[in-house]
């Protein structure tokens, strides 16, 4: 019996201009080196069938599931503010789309499975190491419960790809509820194809957006709500220390997941400016200018819908900017209700933002781990004896006595008690993060040393990332000096 997918594809079934059809290149010998059982099951795939040698086949692209369409989608994008007409699916191959067990539909997507139309110079090919760093970070925050692309599958072709170095070639089989991105819209509009523009977003809002498709002015409710998502999207990233690295419209998720896991990384100390990426040498996209740029790039989007909104430019233009306007408030909004969560804060008062910022501002200042100084406060809050361990995360520990009496006169005015914000705090502020120098040694091992038990020991303890799960206890521990990453790379 053969591996099935209840394939049911629609994007494959728009006009022939939004995708190039080719099939994956077959590649010698792949291996399965890691199935997502659980998230197989969800998508009413079986695991056991695509765990074997037919299934390692099909995940490695080297032979085609019954019903599959294989498609690279067209999309452009500005790149670090720079607008390129054409990228698209350089190196994916979107197999076909299934109806996961809560009738959401997904896309199934090989990455990394050889050249399409839209190569440009690329081999269309992915390293492990990269394939490694995304499945890990990915199902990472899928456990945190921020809106992201999963993580099916990896396999290793057994084919070298060359990069400075030949390294091991690899497929990661990603899934989302869509890979239509901000490029894809701005694909159509760089063509003034308004005719595409207008079925693209015909497209999402009766795959993303359905509630919308009866409204008035169905293409501005569009606008809100992709506004609405991106603002609840990089409140949550901020909320837990995650930097994405590169914020390109082409990797700006219509949907509202995060897509396209690069040179992404968590920060260990506090730092609005932390940039790990090797290619954003000015810090467009560094932690803190995140918002900003979510904005600039939900800019591009409503530049695309502009043609759909009125026939007067004016009036059209006037309209996505004040839709635009109200981003700011939105991610205000939930970035501040989510840093009050972090406090163990379950009113709103006025001086909130005030507080929150004063332990940013010290945590920035002495160098505090954003992880651990959470995850300890949430003990803190039950027990004034907890405070020692926060303490000492700071460089002068005297900048938290400060800022914990100011704290504490906050919460006597909370009406919960300490049991209940300590669980509350708990189950906002993770305990494990997959720490950047945790990410490069599971590579490493794998890479080198053809060992992926660190790999799955990462994944296992990154699963539950807000229990305290003594036997792991380790992997909470912030990087010695000698362990620190500072620069993370596309592997491209
Ligand atoms: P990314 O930086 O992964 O978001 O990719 C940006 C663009 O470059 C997309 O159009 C990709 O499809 C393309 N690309 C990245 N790596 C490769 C590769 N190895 N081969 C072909 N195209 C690639
Ligand atoms: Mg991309």
């Amino acid at each position: 019996m053969t591996v099935h997918f209840p394939f049911q594809n629609t994007y494959a079934a728009l006009p022939d201009n939004f995708f190039a059809r080719v099939a994956p290149t077959p590649v010698t010998s792949p291996r399965l080196v890691k199935l997502n059982r659980p998230l197989a099951l969800h998508l009413r795939l079986d695991p056991d069938r695509l765990d074997s040698p037919e299934g390692a086949e099909i995940l490695a692209g080297k032979r085609l599931p019954e019903g599959a369409d294989p498609i690279a989608m067209a999309y452009a994008g500005h790149q670090f503010g720079h607008f390129v007409p054409q990228l698209g699916d350089g190196r994916a191959i979107l197999l076909g789309e299934v109806i996961d067990a809560d009738g959401v539909r997904r896309d199934i997507q090989l990455k990394g499975s050889g050249p399409t139309p839209f190569s440009r110079r690329g081999d269309g090919r992915a390293a492990l190491g990269p394939v490694l760093r995304e499945y890990i970070v990915s199902e990472a925050m899928a456990a945190l419960g921020i809106p992201t692309t999963r993580s099916l599958a990896a396999v290793v072709t057994g084919e070298n790809v060359i990069r400075e170095t030949p390294l091991p070639g690899a497929v990661l089989t990603r899934v989302a509820s869509s890979h239509i991105r901000v490029g894809t819209f701005q694909y159509f509009a760089a063509r003034s194809d308004v005719a595409g523009v207008r079925r693209l977003a015909d497209h999402v809002i009766a795959r993303h957006y359905p509630d919308l498709a009866g409204s008035e002015r169905p293409y501005h409710a569009l606008l809100d709500a992709v506004i609405a998502r991106q603002a609840a999207l990089v409140a949550q990233w901020l909320l837990v220390g995650f930097i994405h690295g590169v914020m390109n419209t082409d990797n700006t998720s219509i949907s509202g997941e995060t897509i396209d896991y690069g040179p992404c990384a968590f920060m260990d100390q506090y730092d609005p400016a932390a940039v790990f990426s090797s290619i954003d040498e000015m810090g467009r996209y560094a932690y803190g200018n995140q918002p900003r740029i979510a904005l600039w790039n939900l800019t591009r989007f409503a530049e695309c819908l502009l043609p759909l909104f009125a026939d007067d430019q004016e009036k059209a233009i006037a309209e996505a900017q004040s839709a635009l306007g109200r981003f700011a408030e939105e991610f205000d909004a939930a970035y501040q209700a989510g840093l009050r969560r972090k406090l163990g804060l379950f009113t709103a008062r006025d001086e909130d933002p005030e507080l929150a910022n004063g332990l940013l501002k010290a945590m920035a200042e002495n160098a505090a781990d954003f992880t651990l100084t959470f995850r300890r406060l949430s003990d803190a809050a039950a027990d004034a004896a907890g405070d020692a361990e926060v303490q000492s995360l700071f460089a002068d520990p005297a900048a938290f006595d400060a800022w914990a009496v100011r704290w504490r006169q906050r919460l006597a005015a909370e009406p919960h008690d300490a049991v209940a914000r300590q669980a509350a705090m708990r189950a906002v502020n993770p305990a494990f993060i997959p720490r950047n120098h945790q990410v490069e040694a599971i590579i490493r091992a794998a890479v080198d040393r053809n060992d992926f038990a660190p790999f799955e020991e990462l994944l296992t303890v990154l699963a539950n990332p807000y229990q305290d799960q003594p036997a792991f206890a380790r992997y909470m521990a912030p990087p010695a000096q000698h362990e620190r990453v500072l620069q993370t790379f596309c592997g491209t």
